[in-house]
């Protein structure tokens, strides 16, 4: 790896499964699987239900409310190219919806960050590809 490549972040790739999901993102939308058969909200896109197997999932829009579950900041970076981002937060948010998903806390300091705490969210566009889904204070 180059220097340059090793001081871009690295951004996902969509494959078959996740396309649907990152178009979602690119239109500001966080889309997640609702199962037709037994109610059950997943965020992690996959071709069935965690609960109960069906495949019957239908894509709806997130909210974008949520609240912090758990969180950990981040005072050493991870690889270059995260250099110029430190301190930040790792959030484990619950969404209003029931799914609790990983992402990272934008727009305030890091060290404010609160179990509990009201979220929103919000959209950074990483690439022309990729819209990455982030959080701030509500
Ligand atoms: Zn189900």
């Amino acid at each position: 790896m180059s220097v340059e490549d090793a001081a871009r972040r690295p951004l996902p790739a969509p494959d078959a499964d996740t396309a649907a999901f990152w178009r979602g993102l690119q239109e500001g939308k966080l889309l997640l699987q609702h199962c037709r058969r037994c109610r059950h909200v997943q965020y992690y896109q996959q071709a069935t239900c965690r609960q109960c197997g069906s495949e019957e999932l239908e894509h709806r829009p997130a909210r974008g409310r949520g609240k912090v579950h758990s969180f950990s900041v981040v005072h050493r970076a991870p690889g270059p190219a995260f250099k110029a981002d430190v301190p930040y937060a790792v959030l484990l948010v619950e969404l209003v919806e029931g799914p609790r998903m990983i992402s990272t806390l934008t727009g305030s300091n890091p060290a404010d960050v609160t179990f509990d705490m009201d979220v929103e969210l919000t959209f950074e566009r990483a690439s022309d590809d990729i819209t990455l889904p982030r959080f701030r204070k509500a």
